[in-house]
């Protein structure tokens, strides 16, 4: 645990020392829960929005883009169940004066449990090295078995009293388990209320005119509401998909996960309209292409894990989480939906208008069922930056610090480095920038000796470095450095936009 706590607090200090993430309006003392990006984090958050973009908008022929309003009509959080139920149940202790989320309380404790029960896996694995089976061990192991039960027990309760809103019962859970405040060890709690998380805004100058508005928590309802706009205009069929990427705001009772929980954040979410009573098919479709997409980044299967949900939001019949790896532990990173035809029904009821497609083949009209990908943008840049730094050593005793992003999310795909800052060399380096700038993000690094300038890029995340040094006047040849391997080949300077292109390019990396 402290080790995780000490490489979460690597992660944070790395990323504001590279200029990848600040805290907001931080001469200020900063805003909680709320961050800034800096100039590399702000492309690396371009890059993963564009490879969600491409992925999910540009490669499916029946999935198109939406760019809607952060405001929107107050009636729409009304149909959509965000003003009577978008709450979560908070806990104070009265000692520390610290607010919880109760239910995190309780599921922190039943990852506790967990916990113990993958340590003894670990160690049977380890004793029975390749005989070891699993399956076979969960399922006899007299410890494991109670763990998990013990697990499931905690966890089903918690989402009975939550989906019966018997919040008394959160509470005597909380108690019962003996859960003492993370921070004081005091177990004197109040009891659990709930509390709404949309942030609200007025429209309008003069008090009393003024309308109430809230900002968007989610992004999905601006999609829900321009579904007839988009489907007749689009001339789209079912199944098809509207995609979105944009701002949402979120009240949270806790936030001290760094970019993990933001008051302020960033959704990628593409609702998928399908035909009523197919929706668990794509469901499943959808939770295999999502997988897929995550896997095609490298940052290692092991690092991600299916967490099905005990206890669906009102609107759903099937639930999922894709659950990452961070330096906390497993936590949701993507949720998949099946959310029926609940919201498009509630819209129609509220605003009069029909939300329905004729289906040709059927020869009859419905509301559409929907499935949900939803992604948390900065959750990404989250787990794509921390699985990527890494503490390496090295020959002879010593270590590196390197940022192995993928390198088609890399700020700079490579650094332009004259091996010395004079007998033309620098010139020749400025030529190849200039060339190279048109098709990719490439940097200049001028100062330090090149080993130096070296770290400095491996640190910064850069993929490759492109040497000129004397030899390039005669040989017109540069030397190329990779940033994971350390391996450094010479190739024709005319060559390296061919190979910066293959290293790069969306179609052969998704092939691969
Ligand atoms: P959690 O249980 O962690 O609060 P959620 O289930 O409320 O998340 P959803 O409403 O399903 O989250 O939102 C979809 C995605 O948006 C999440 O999977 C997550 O990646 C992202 N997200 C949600 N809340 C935040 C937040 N406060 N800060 C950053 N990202 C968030």
């Amino acid at each position: 645990m402290a080790k995780q706590q000490d490489n979460f607090k690597q992660v944070i200090a790395h990323a504001k020392e590279y200029g990848y993430i600040f805290s907001s309006s931080e001469i200020y003392d900063g805003l909680s829960a709320v961050y800034d990006y800096g100039q590399n984090g702000a492309e690396l958050k371009k890059n993963i929005k564009e490879y969600w973009w491409k992925s999910m908008v540009q490669l499916h022929d029946n999935i198109v883009g939406l760019d809607a309003a952060i405001l929107m009509h107050p009636t729409t959080w009304k149909a959509s169940g965000h003003v009577d139920a978008f709450n979560d149940p908070l806990i104070d202790n009265k000692d520390s004066k610290k607010r919880y989320r109760a239910d995190v309380l309780v599921e922190d404790y039943a990852e506790k449990i967990n916990q113990k029960a993958q340590k003894e896996i670990a160690k049977a694995r380890k004793r029975f090295g390749d005989k070891f089976d699993e399956e076979e061990f969960v399922n006899t192991n007299p410890r494991v078995i109670r763990y998990k039960k013990e697990e499931k027990e905690i966890l089903e309760r918690l989402a009975k009293s939550l989906t019966n809103e018997d919040l008394a019962d959160v509470k005597a859970l909380i108690e019962e388990l003996g859960i003492a405040c993370p921070e004081s060890g005091s177990k004197n709690w109040t009891d659990v209320k709930q509390f709404n998380l949309m942030f609200g805004t007025k429209l309008g100058a003069s008090a009393d005119s003024a309308t109430d508005l809230y900002l968007r928590p989610e992004t999905a309802q601006g999609i829900f509401v321009n579904f007839a706009n988009v489907q007749k205009t689009g001339r789209m069929k079912i199944p098809f998909g509207i995609a979105q990427i944009g701002k949402a705001f979120r009240n949270e009772i806790v936030a001290r996960q760094f970019i993990f929980r933001q008051r302020e954040f960033e959704q990628m979410e593409m609702q998928f309209f399908v035909r009523p009573g197919e929706e668990l098919t794509w469901f499943e479709k959808w939770k295999e292409t999502r997988q897929k997409w995550h896997e095609s980044l490298g940052l290692g299967k092991e690092n991600y894990r299916f967490h099905d949900h005990e206890k669906m939001a009102h609107y759903a019949n099937a639930a999922t989480d894709i659950e990452f790896n961070f330096p906390f532990g497993f936590k949701e990173l993507e949720g998949i939906h099946s959310r029926t035809d609940f919201d498009l029904k509630a819209h129609e009821k509220h605003s009069g208008k029909k939300l329905q497609f004729f289906d040709p083949e059927m020869n009859k009209n419905y509301v559409p069922y929907v499935i949900e990908t939803s992604i948390g943008l900065d959750r990404m840049f989250l787990a794509v930056f921390s699985s990527s730094l890494q503490e390496e050593e090295l020959e002879g005793g010593t270590t590196r610090t390197v940022l192995k992003l993928p390198a088609i999310l890399a700020p700079y795909k490579a650094a332009i480095l004259p091996l010395v800052k004079k007998d033309g060399l620098p010139e020749i380096a400025q030529e190849l920038l200039d060339d190279l700038k048109w098709d990719f993000n490439v940097t200049y690094d001028e100062k330090d000796a090149v080993g130096r300038r070296y770290r400095r890029q491996d640190a910064a995340g850069t993929p490759f470095c492109i040497t000129i040094d004397h030899d390039t006047k005669e040989d017109k040849q540069v030397t190329v450095r990779n940033r994971d391997t350390m391996e450094q080949k010479r190739i024709p300077m005319a060559e390296v936009k061919a190979m910066l292109a293959k290293e790069v390019d969306f179609r052969t990396w998704m092939d691969k």
